[in-house]
């Protein structure tokens, strides 16, 4: 590192890592400075399924899969319902199929397409995956490769609190240490990736009251630091109505059912032993539905077959082997298992097997049931959590923070939950990966960017 300090430097060791990566091969030397002792655990890229979307990528051509980035822009619109940032979602489609590939290629990392069924909203097979389906072994492989690589220093324990300008630009970053004091770091650049403002209930409760009452499943450490610090220096914030919930979080475990059983045709009750909606639309917003049913709770309902699809996920095999399903061979031992009303139980059961049959059609609009359910049944009890907050600093395709005025605040960048992201507002937006595809793509596009203008400045020098 120079006197002048390093080129980079990264807040958060989530998906930041890659932004630390990228721009380490494109000769910059890089600090990462993260605030927890246990980040490899704890983040949210840690404890996330590791869901990454690729458009275009080789492994949907070997798969015979025809997909490109305007499609999954489309899909975002769409979704969104019109009301994302369109050019930040395609700057998003473009990188997401190149950083995928190089992330196999140049981290060897091993990705492969998750072919077995599709996300709610996502009209082509593009989420790419880790072995066990689970941002653990992701982030292992990020670490692993800033450990051995020779540009990156690691700070940690360490928060980053502050960040300075000197003519707009900025010249250093404020760290504050576990004991209280404080350090400070010149750099040109700094990437803020530390996430969104989750562990903040304050603040979820001011942005986002429907899903305040639930269950918050995310980094502690997610409480709006890059929000405050951005905010500080003049940038605008957007969309921090915007969130991600997950309706299928195991009460009892406390871990992730997923959404693979409804994708494959588990269906979901409420306390009064009733669906109340179209499962397929998405996880996301069916959390906030599921927080305002009686009780605030309810459950997952599957079959053996689709509890032997779903063990692919490491979540899931978790969430059954902590005894968090009761089992019963028809809909009325169900009934005695959950403690839910047989009458209803035993008739939406019935009646999901004739949607599933295609004799009748579902009131809630639900089309697809992958394969009708028969006995023996499962039922997890689960409860609605919010994961992660999705708007934040308004950033530009290429992770550039930006002012209220739409100019770039030279040398700082935002990814992940710290930036605004391409789920429009609320939790209905959120399409599987676009957290993480924000958190490791705008970290990508970031280290281009600082390289670039790293460049511009020692030509001009
Ligand atoms: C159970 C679960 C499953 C999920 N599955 C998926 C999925 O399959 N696909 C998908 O796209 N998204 C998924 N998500 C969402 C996804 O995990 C997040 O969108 C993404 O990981 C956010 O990455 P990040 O880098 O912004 O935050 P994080 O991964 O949380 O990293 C931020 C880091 O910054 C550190 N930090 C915080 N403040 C400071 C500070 N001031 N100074 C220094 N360091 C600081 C934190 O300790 C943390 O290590 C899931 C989330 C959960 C909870």
């Amino acid at each position: 590192m120079s006197e002048h300090g390093p080129d980079l430097v990264v807040a958060g060791a989530g998906g930041g890592l890659v932004g630390a990566l990228r721009a380490a091969e494109l000769g910059l030397d890089v600090v990462v400075v993260e605030a927890s002792e246990h980040a490899k655990r704890g983040n949210n890229t840690a404890m996330s399924t590791a869901m990454i979307p690729g458009a275009g990528s080789r492994w949907q051509r070997e798969q015979g899969v025809d997909d490109f980035p305007s499609r999954f822009v489309d899909d975002v619109v769409r979704k969104t319902k019109g009301t994302a940032d369109v050019g930040l979602a395609t700057a998003l489609a473009e990188v997401s199929a190149p950083l995928v590939e190089w992330m196999a290629d140049h981290l060897e990392i091993p990705l492969s397409l998750v072919t077995d069924f599709a996300y709610p909203g996502h009209s082509a097979l593009r989420c790419h995956t880790v072995e066990g389906r689970h941002g653990s072994v992701l982030l292992d492989h990020l670490t692993r490769a800033v450990a051995e690589h020779p540009n990156i220093d690691v700070y940690a324990p360490a928060r980053v609190t502050d960040v300075r300008t000197e003519d707009g630009r900025v010249s250093a970053v404020v760290v504050t240490l576990p004991d209280g004091t404080t350090d400070e770091i010149p750099t040109p650049a700094v990437l803020l990736a530390t996430n969104g403002y989750g562990a903040d209930h304050a603040a979820v409760a001011q942005h986002a009251p429907e899903i305040a009452s639930a269950v918050y499943h995310g980094s502690e450490y997610s409480t709006g630091d890059a929000l405050a610090i951005g905010t500080r220096l003049g940038a605008e914030a957007r969309f921090l109505d915007a969130y991600q919930g997950h309706a299928a979080l195991s009460k009892k475990a406390a871990t992730l059912v997923g959404w693979a059983t409804v994708m494959h045709g588990g269906v979901v009750l409420d306390s009064t032993g009733r669906r109340f909606g179209d499962e397929t639309t998405g996880y996301s917003e069916y959390a906030a539905q599921l927080a305002a049913r009686p009780g605030s709770e309810g459950w997952l309902v599957i079959d053996r077959e689709i509890h032997d699809r779903c063990l692919a996920f490491t979540d899931f095999r978790q969430t059954v082997e902590s005894g968090a399903a009761v089992w019963a061979d028809d809909a009325a031992g169900l009934a005695a298992a959950t403690g839910l009303p047989v009458d209803a139980v035993v008739d939406e059961i019935a009646a999901v097997g004739r949607y599933a049959r295609g004799e009748d059609s579902d009131p809630f609009g639900r089309n697809s049931f992958e394969h009708e359910m028969a006995g023996p049944y499962a039922a997890v009890a689960i409860v609605p959590a919010l994961f992660h907050t999705q708007g934040g600093l308004v950033v530009d395709g290429h992770a550039r923070v930006l002012r209220t005025d739409g100019s770039p605040i030279d040398g700082l960048f935002a990814a992940g939950g710290a930036a605004m992201g391409i789920s429009g507002h609320g939790a209905s937006g959120y399409l599987a990966g676009n957290g993480l595809l924000p958190a490791l793509g705008l970290s990508f596009l970031a280290a281009d960017a600082a390289a670039a203008s790293l460049d511009m400045q020692r030509t001009s020098s």
